[in-house]
């Protein structure tokens, strides 16, 4: 028995703070559990009445002659604490708190919630809440429905959790509304005890649910969240609605990939590393939830159109590719098939439009030929409906030919609303349906990058022969000196010391002699001026590169003082970096944040002095597997750069892959590094002739994390 069977598989319950007040919580629920027909006992408990709703009610839980599994809380705040301790002496081991008025609303009513959390563990029961509102299981051995919400939940597939309880009864609506059958639901609350993490493991394995639903605020424990859903989602889909997009977590920063990184980019990358399906809104997570109960997962991208009309099947046809599908070519034999039955006006090519007159008839045999060929992976069928033809015939037909093939089959039905509410009714498990071609198109292309995902391989997290006590001693040092950032000489110790392939260099005081550094790092040259707080160098003219002999480079001095005079920056040089020339190849950047909540935040784009203005960038948290970094390489707009175009060689793009992996062991290992950035890395196609240019690291302060967020 799992601990959490107590509130999802209850054999009893007891409705401590039932009421006989219509329209209170405790009327409420009381009333849901006994029109959901709850397998099971039920218990009202209220001092004040000797029977409620027509059951036979407790003054306490203590008074209750059978053995109760579940308690649903709702009584006033400052009671809570004493039935927790009921049920706990009662020997309760499942408690739902819809009672308010705790860590929500201040420092008091966080004490308040420690209080009953510790007392919740002295009897080692599970608490969901407080501040939620309710659970549902919906399933056919259970069908408990302990919300205060309207309605009756269908019973199907989508086990949902919900941080907000107003998103809770929006999504109990619509789902029922578009007949969208739920296993479970949990509006966790204040998440005290039971949070996202315990649910997504206990539903697991469970055979009732085949989509797992959640809308977050937050994430409890990120590495947790991180190794639970990338196992689950192997398993079984997760459609997550992370909220707070608009709040993209900005902040000042110099370097580039503080100023890149933010909350946002963390929280989409760790769902896209994990395989979670990200959403937007909630009417996306309903047509995508609809998806993947209703249809199975394509296998590929092939996406065959049939539709009576042209218009929104050229609407279709032009948002597939964005969603990384491909339009299918039929087969001739297919063709064939279609052109015996359909009018000669018809098209039998991909779109197959059917024309007005097709009827539900024409709509399941154009399907099944489209289905029954190999060319296709998944299909969509459109249907405008004209006067004579019943939409429901037609939705009934499309859903027989799916029923006949293993592929997806989806419909875009653009009809009144009315009949969107009776579809399910009338054919209980339609393929899923929506009002708009790309609404299909878009769930067509997750369910496939779902598919993709759940194929690929795990990778493996890569091991590195690096000189990590040289490395430890540098950044051991900064930290004793107060944190803050690495000196040029420092931030290349460390990086060689972790195998990155720095470019030779020598950093020369103001009154040293900067030829002779030339002659050791090899001609030609690069000058670069240190100074304090000069963060970017180029911006006040502090790079000179391509210094071929000892005169270019005096002249480079000369001039570059004048400058940095000119702009009132003489005085804080303090010194110059004499530096090997690299060449021949592409600038990229790699970084990383540190994120409080989400741990190293790792960057990879295309690099130089234009990053903020492209921002083509893309993240990853931790850990980083080779599979991870392929991808990650891979996903920025200018890869194609990498490849080379217009006659340009190939990088080394494998190298770029490695050095990912490397960084990520560097911050992984080294936790007193809150920011680095390396760029430019310059990338050729031989990969000794790979260099790291320019790097900034900062180290935390003595017992400051440093991190953002
Ligand atoms: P900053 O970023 O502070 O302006 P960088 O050291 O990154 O200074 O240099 C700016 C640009 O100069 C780089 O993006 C690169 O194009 C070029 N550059 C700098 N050092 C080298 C080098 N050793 N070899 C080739 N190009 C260089
Ligand atoms: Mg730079």
């Amino acid at each position: 028995m799992h601990a959490l069977d107590a509130i999802f598989k209850p054999r009893s319950i007891a409705v401590i703070g039932a009421t006989t007040r219509r329209g209170s919580i405790g009327r409420e629920i009381l009333h849901n559990l006994f029109t959901f027909e709850f397998n099971g006992k039920i218990f009202p408990v209220n001092p004040r009445h000797e029977y409620i709703h027509s059951v036979k009610a407790y003054p306490t839980v203590l008074s209750i002659p059978d053995e109760v599994d579940l308690a649903v809380i709702v009584v006033p705040r400052d009671h809570v604490l004493q039935a927790v301790e009921d049920c706990g002496r009662k020997g309760v081991r499942g408690l739902v708190v819809i009672s308010a008025g705790f860590r929500e609303t201040g420092e008091e009513g966080a004490r308040l919630e420690e209080r009953i959390l510790e007392t919740v563990r002295r009897y080692g029961m599970r608490m969901i809440g407080p501040n939620c509102m309710g659970v549902i299981a919906a399933t056919p051995d259970v069908r408990m429905n302990a919300t205060f919400a309207p309605g009756e939940p269908p019973s199907g597939g989508l086990a949902f959790m919900t941080q907000s309880g107003a998103l809770g009864v929006a999504i109990l609506i619509a789902a029922q509304k578009l007949g969208l059958g739920l296993s479970y639901f949990a509006s966790v609350g204040n998440k005290a005890d039971v949070g996202a993490d315990d649910l997504l493991e206990y539903w697991e394995d469970d055979p009732h649910t085949r989509v797992i639903g959640l809308y977050l605020e937050s994430f409890g424990d990120p590495r947790r969240f991180t190794t639970l859903s990338r196992r689950i989602s192997r398993r079984r889909p997760i459609v997550a609605v992370k909220s707070g997009k608009t709040a993209a977590g900005a902040r000042a920063a110099s370097s580039h990939t503080g100023s890149l990184a933010g909350l946002e980019a963390a929280a989409d990358a760790l769902l896209h590393q994990c395989g979670v399906i990200r959403v937007s809104t909630i009417e996306e997570m309903i047509d995508v939830v609809a998806g993947f109960t209703r249809a199975p997962v394509p296998r590929g991208n092939r996406i065959g159109i049939v539709t009576n009309a042209g218009g929104p099947a050229i609407m279709a046809a032009d948002t597939v590719e964005a969603h990384g599908l491909v339009m299918a070519d039929l087969a001739e034999s297919t063709r064939a098939t279609l052109a015996s039955f359909l009018p000669p006006e018809a098209s039998v090519r991909n779109p197959v439009d059917m024309i007005a007159g097709a009827g539900p008839d024409d709509y399941e045999r154009a399907l099944d030929a489209v289905l029954d060929d190999d060319g296709v992976d998944m299909a969509i069928a459109i249907f405008v409906p004209p006067l004579m033809v019943e939409p429901m015939d037609v939705m009934e037909r499309i859903t027989r030919a799916g029923r006949r093939h293993d592929k997806a089959v989806f419909s875009v039905l653009m009809a009144e609303d009315r009949h969107y509410e009776l579809i399910p009714r009338r054919i209980e498990d339609a393929v899923p349906f929506y009002k708009f071609p790309e609404s299909a198109v878009k769930v067509a292309g997750e369910m496939y990058r779902y598919r993709r995902w759940r194929d690929r391989p795990e990778g493996t997290v890569a091991r590195f022969d690096v000189d990590d006590d040289a490395g430890r001693a540098v950044v051991r040092a900064q930290v004793e000196r107060g944190g803050g950032y690495l000196s040029p000489a420092d931030t290349w110790r460390l990086l060689e010391a972790w195998g990155f392939p720095v470019c030779a260099q020598r950093v020369v005081a103001p009154d040293g002699d900067l030829a002779a550094a030339a002659r050791e790092v090899g001609w030609p040259v690069v000058l670069k001026v240190v100074g304090e707080d000069i963060v970017h160098k180029s911006d006040v003219g502090g790079v000179v590169v391509g210094l071929a002999d000892e005169a270019a480079l005096a002249e480079a001095r000369r001039r570059m003082d004048a400058r940095l005079a000119a702009s009132g920056l003489a005085d804080r040089v303090t010194g110059y970096v004499v530096q090997e020339m690299a060449g021949g190849g592409r600038e990229v950047i790699l970084g990383m944040a540190r994120d409080r909540t989400f741990g190293p935040l790792l960057m990879f784009g295309l690099g130089g002095r234009y990053v903020e203005i492209l921002r083509d960038v893309a993240f990853r948290v931790l850990p980083v597997t080779d599979v991870d970094a392929h991808e990650m390489v891979r996903s920025i707009r200018s890869f194609p750069l990498l490849e080379g175009v217009r006659g340009d060689e190939r990088v080394d793009i494998e190298f770029v892959e490695t050095t990912i992996q490397r960084l990520a062991s560097l911050v992984d290992a080294v936790s007193e590094i809150v920011e680095l950035d390396m760029n430019p890395v310059v990338v050729t196609p031989e990969r000794d002739r790979c260099r790291v240019v320019d790097a900034r690291i900062r180290v935390a302060a003595p017992g400051d994390d440093g991190a953002a967020g």
